[in-house]
């Protein structure tokens, strides 16, 4: 890693934090999470914006807030209310770990979120970026806290492109993150890193030749002409899980026992839905799938009701939780 010297002058962090802040006033989006400084609503952002874009975040966000509008609507719902309402945007145990986080504000805090990052952090599903970002957006404590986006300007800004790979740790990155926060403007500057990030110093398409910071960034110019030079399997893969990988399998049958509004469907049911080929040999396979569901909390499989044993009731009931 490279050998630099940690600390930026008060110059240059003055150059960098004017800059930014002068975009961020001129290019934010209206957000609805940026409407408000309720610990709940910025951690139910939090975990959607995690692996899902914006704009599809938005209706998913408003719809999910009617519905459970409170840290104790949603610790109390039924799981499978929360995992239906999660239908759509994937990578369903974040859902499944949202509401293990509102029971734990419930049980531990009274309902209350902590202030403090090292008490968000002890939250289950609570990890080191979401307790700065709830500290912070809910809170406007003065915490710096660094996402891909984030990390990605800040490397550029401070050191220089961070293609074909970083030159800098995470624990350097951090270091200058911690020096760029404004103390008394904490909440605007970490929302215009993202939005930054988002829009503006995009990880394969930066638009330098219009950017406001050209003069303060070690990248620039050098940034386009490396990004020029990348070979094209360098670039950003599919977010889709691989059809017919243990992901997208998982997906189908969370996606069928959603569909079934409830109702528990025996293995040989719930099989046709999850794939085209299914036969009875893949019943292990399916069970197998099933369980792992089970243990991260997205699906029960319970015992056959029937009382006398046929090859056809002698099945596992598999429902949402
Ligand atoms: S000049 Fe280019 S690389 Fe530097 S901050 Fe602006 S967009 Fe990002």
């Amino acid at each position: 890693m490279t050998d630099i010297d940690p600390q930026l002058s008060e110059e240059h962090i003055a150059e960098i934090r004017r800059g930014l802040l002068g975009w961020f006033d001129a290019n934010r989006r209206d957000l609805p999470w940026r409407r408000t400084r309720d610990p709940y609503r910025i951690l139910v952002s939090e975990v959607m914006l995690q692996q899902t874009q914006v704009d599809r975040v938005i209706p998913y966000y408003e719809r999910f807030l009617d519905t459970l509008p409170s840290v104790e609507a949603l610790a109390d719902a039924p799981t499978s209310v929360v995992i239906t309402l999660w239908a759509g945007l994937g990578y369903n145990r974040r859902a499944v770990n949202l509401q293990r986080t509102a029971q734990a504000v419930m049980s531990e805090h009274g309902g209350v979120f902590p202030a403090d990052p090292v008490m968000l952090r002890q939250l289950p599903g609570i990890g080191p970026y979401t307790s700065g970002a709830i500290a912070c957006f809910a809170f406007e404590a003065p915490v710096a806290f660094l996402d891909t986006n984030m990390k990605r300007v800040i490397h550029r800004l401070v050191t220089g492109p961070d293609l074909p790979k970083p030159t800098l740790t995470d624990r350097q990155l951090m270091a200058f993150a911690e020096q760029l926060v404004p103390p008394d403007d904490a909440w605007r500057w970490n929302q215009a890193l993202i939005e930054f990030g988002a829009l503006q110093c995009t990880a394969r398409r930066p638009a330098c030749v219009i950017c406001p910071l050209q003069a303060a960034c070690a990248a620039f110019p050098a940034i386009q002409s490396v990004i020029a030079t990348l070979p094209p399997g360098t670039r950003k893969k599919q977010e889709a899980p691989f059809q017919g990988s243990n992901r997208y399998y998982r997906g189908r049958v969370v996606d069928s026992l959603r569909a079934a509004a409830g109702a528990e469907l025996a293995l040989s049911q719930l099989g046709p839905q999850v794939r085209d080929d299914y036969a009875p040999e893949h019943k292990d396979w399916l069970l197998n799938l099933v369980s792992g569901l089970q243990r991260d909390g997205l699906a029960r499989i319970a015992e056959p009701k029937a009382t006398y044993s046929t090859a056809e009731n002698d099945e596992p009931l598999v429902s949402l939780p």
